[in-house]
């Protein structure tokens, strides 16, 4: 049960929100300031929830 709630909160954020690398576009955890792929710290971010 606890574990389906913090799922579905996830996906809840993930809709509201996207971060996606400025260099190379790759689509990143809205948490995250350093792209996975290409390490560059350009990360935007855009928020859908407004
Ligand atoms: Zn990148």
């Amino acid at each position: 049960m606890g574990m389906l709630s913090a799922v579905r909160k996830r996906l809840t954020d993930r809709h509201r929100t996207l971060s996606e690398c400025r260099h190379c576009g790759t689509n990143l955890a809205t948490t995250t300031t350093e792209c996975t792929t290409c390490g560059s710290h350009e990360i935007a971010q855009y928020d859908f929830s407004q």
